[in-house]
């Protein structure tokens, strides 16, 4: 067995950092309290969970009260879309969206279609880009809603939003970002991005799993997806995972607190490894060569099968991934990459690397070391 992992999957999900569970685990034991309940014990878990609520807008630019958290960014997610579509029936029955987004969107837009909605799937250009012009091309009068990721978890790219939120503020349509992957890396201030609701996950930076954010602008109305309890101001029913928004809270803040040592860092590993792995004969860059997440780098190789790669890595103690983490140990292409119209047989041979901050030059050398020996090996058992 490797020594050490070789963390390579941050996009899947980033450990829990030390200074974020230390944030918690009065919350997990001694401040136990039900936030509901008016004696001592709970006002103080209800304070917490007001101190992150604000944490969490601080960065946001926005108010505390239009900050819902939730059990993990598909629940952001489905709380957005499926929320906005049931109160806007009687405004239409539209909604718009881009073939490379997470299922959490597109499957919940396809549930839609089973009471009448209709979805708009704008294209994507090669590098996995909506072009805005083709968002506002396919408005109509029906159209209650856009949702368009910020940035794509399998490539990387980054989207075009704050465009794409100014052209449906213009025309008074609700826009949803999901930005389970820009969380802790790229600017949230959902005025600059025009966002009218913006869905966050704690475990892609740093925070622990099983707690989403929801970001929706005052006056938009959502029905409520969870019935029972009236937390979260009516918005999602159930007992306060008080520890979890805690360290969602703190994990976000000291990401963005972070970021000016961790990021170059991870930029110039990022770029070491794209150019290094490029090295490798059949191989290509998937995703936009410039806009994309700082820790992304990501691949295709002809003549392999991303599955294969991902085998021969862990046996070197290296976790990496073939696309997004639901997609990983299924062997139907990707529809990332088939809607950025990759051929079928180039998408089998993708392969994904997401660093993080722990990430070191040594890691960066291990993977271009092995690399071209394991795609070659691969190659020649075809
Ligand atoms: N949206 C995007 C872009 C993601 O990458 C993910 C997770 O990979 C999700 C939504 C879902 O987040 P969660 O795992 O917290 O449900």
């Amino acid at each position: 067995m490797p020594e050490r992992t070789i963390y390579l999957d941050h996009a899947a999900t980033t450990a829990l950092d030390a200074r974020v569970l230390d944030a918690m685990v009065p919350y997990l034991t001694t401040e136990y309290g039900n936030a509901s309940s008016i004696y001592t014990l709970g006002r103080h878990a209800m304070q917490a969970i007001d101190s992150a609520r604000e944490e969490v807008a601080d960065i946001l630019g926005c108010r505390p009260t239009e900050v819902t958290f939730t059990g993990c960014g598909s629940e952001s997610d489905n709380l957005a879309i499926k929320g906005i579509a049931f109160t806007s029936q009687k405004k239409g029955n539209h909604l718009i969206t881009s073939p490379i987004e997470h299922h959490a969107v597109l499957y919940t837009c396809q549930y839609l279609e089973r009471f009448g909605f209709k979805t708009t799937y704008v294209p994507v250009d090669t590098y996995g880009r909506v072009d805005p012009d083709d968002v506002e091309r396919a408005l109509t009068d029906q159209t209650i809603l856009v949702s368009i990721m910020y940035a794509n978890n399998e490539v990387g790219t980054i989207e075009p939003v704050a465009e794409i939120g100014r052209i449906c503020r213009a025309r008074k349509i609700p826009f949803h970002v999901d930005a389970v992957q820009a969380g802790g890396s790229l600017p949230l201030d959902v005025t600059e991005l025009n966002a009218d609701l913006l869905s966050l996950s704690a475990h892609k930076f740093y925070g622990p799993k099983g707690v989403g954010i929801l970001y929706a602008r005052q006056g938009v109305r959502l029905l409520p997806q969870l019935q029972g309890g009236s937390q979260e101001r009516g918005r999602r029913a159930g007992t306060e995972n008080v520890a979890g928004i805690v360290g969602a809270a703190t994990a976000l803040r000291l990401a963005y607190e972070d970021l000016p040592e961790v990021l170059p860092r991870i930029i110039a590993l990022r770029d070491r490894l794209i150019a290094g792995v490029l090295t490798i004969p059949g191989s290509q860059l998937t995703g936009h060569p410039a806009e994309r997440l700082p820790n992304n780098a990501s691949f295709v190789f002809e003549g392999v099968e991303g599955e294969s790669i991902l085998l021969s890595l862990d046996l070197l103690g290296v976790a990496a991934s073939t696309g997004s983490a639901c997609t990983s140990g299924s062997v139907d292409p990707s529809h990332v990459l088939l809607a950025m119209h990759l051929p079928v047989e180039l998408a089998h041979g993708s392969l994904r690397l997401t660093l993080g901050k722990d990430n070191t030059g040594e890691d960066v050398n291990t993977i271009l070391a092995a690399l071209p020996g394991i795609i070659e090996k691969l190659r020649q058992l075809r």
